[in-house]
């Protein structure tokens, strides 16, 4: 159980780059970081136009100063100051995670970096070999990650309660762009565009999430090829999809798919992911993730609820309020930015980090799924073997 102490000896100094007024997830990183007292936000070049940053800073009380006209000259002083930051969060369009990925790393900072990490395989693991190199954590907010049934799944995935694994069912399918809303919408235009958004769009923008969480529940399944069809029913939208079905198999003789779309008319959110093993299912979906269901073939059905008892010790470890009341995405983004900063201090201290966050190498891996999945869509949704 949380009660928000200190887990970290003193809160990281940390920055953010982009995540300004009216961006959409700049303030759940805020609020994860600040949540626990791990991080302190000191510093931040928060928006494409500095003035507008500088005046959004000040209004969350970082010192005039350090509200910088851009990422360069942020971590330029940042590093003449003896408190200068030691970590850095990016929320920025895809399109400039690399390269300031990249320059914070060189200047020796820690980083969070909002998915995907890069645009190609090449980038990704340049950014991997170097975060190494540089002994610091690269972390990648995949947020629902951090919610505690989550690592419930893969308890009792791990307790081979499912027996072998057959099927992976994932899908992150809303409703909300079914109509040209980028015509209106600044952080939408951004996203269909593939100079800012990358090879595609809601293969990366959403289908990696589920894929993520997938990965944290079955960590020894890796994919052995795929086929994935996608389409542009905006045909605004070309080349980029706003909706895509990838299949896939994997080495142990799963199968599974992922629905990828941002015109399944009427949903929130419909992330879910579901795995089905020989004896047993479970299913877990972002908009009531309290609950996770536990079917065992011939049995009445489990709704196994956050906070209580017969959980496992660590799901429960991230635990904030006890059954009952909801946690969600909040506490679940909190729970990553605290796996984050004890992560970055162990790596500081030279200690080995023996715990699951998405790391450097899940980025990668982010990276790469689109990569093949867009490879297979444009030769017409052939199988590929996955590269
Ligand atoms: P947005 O367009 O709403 O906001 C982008 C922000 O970045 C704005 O404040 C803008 O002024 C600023 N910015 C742009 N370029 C900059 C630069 N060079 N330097 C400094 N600031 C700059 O975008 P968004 O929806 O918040 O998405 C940002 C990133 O977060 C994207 O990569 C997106 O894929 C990701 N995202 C992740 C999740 C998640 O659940 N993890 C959810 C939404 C968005």
């Amino acid at each position: 159980m949380l009660y928000g102490e200190k887990r970290v000896e003193k809160p990281i100094r940390w920055a953010m780059v982009g995540g300004g007024l009216g961006s959409q997830i700049g303030y759940i990183h805020r609020s994860a970081a600040l949540r626990d007292f791990s991080f302190e936000l000191v510093a931040g070049a928060f928006d494409i136009l500095p003035e507008r940053g500088k005046e959004f800073g000040k209004n969350l009380h970082v010192a005039e100063d350090r509200c910088y006209p851009d990422y360069k000259t942020m971590f330029c002083e940042e590093a003449k100051r003896e408190d200068g930051i030691q970590a850095v969060s990016i929320a920025t369009p895809n399109g400039t995670h690399y390269e300031i990925t990249k320059a914070a790393l060189e200047a020796g900072l820690h980083v969070v970096c909002e998915k995907p990490l890069c645009f190609t395989i090449e980038q990704a693991e340049e950014l991997a070999y170097l975060a190494k190199k540089q002994k610091k954590v690269v972390g990648i907010t995949y947020g629902y990650a951090g919610h505690q049934m989550i690592e419930e799944a893969r308890q009792l995935i791990k307790a081979g309660k499912l027996g072998d694994i057959r099927i992976v069912m994932l899908q992150f399918a809303h409703g909300f762009h079914n109509v040209a809303v980028e015509k209106n919408t600044a952080s939408t235009k951004w996203r269909v565009n593939p100079k800012a958004a990358g090879p595609s769009y809601v293969l990366g923008d959403v289908g990696t999430h589920p894929l993520y969480l997938s990965e944290v529940m079955l960590p020894d399944m890796k994919i052995k090829r795929l086929m994935c069809s996608r389409q542009s029913f905006v045909k605004s939208r070309e080349p980029l999809e706003d909706n895509a079905m990838t299949l896939m198999e994997y080495d142990n003789g799963a199968i599974g798919y992922v629905w990828s779309s941002c015109v399944n008319c009427g949903s929130m959110h419909g992330q879910k992911v579901r795995i089905i093993g020989e004896k047993a299912s479970l299913e877990w979906w972002d908009e009531r993730p309290n609950q996770l269901t536990y079917e065992v073939q011939g049995e009445p059905v489990r709704i196994l609820e956050r906070g209580m008892g017969y959980l496992s010790e660590t799901a429960l470890a991230e635990d904030r309020i006890g059954g009952g009341h909801p946690e969600g995405l909040f506490e679940a983004w909190s729970n990553l930015y605290g796996r984050f900063a004890i992560a970055m201090e162990a790596m500081d201290k030279g200690e080995k980090v023996d715990f699951w966050y998405p790391n450097v190498d899940d980025g990668v891996q982010g990276v790469r799924w689109g990569e093949n999945c867009v490879r297979s869509a444009d030769q017409g949704a052939v199988w590929v073997d996955y590269e």
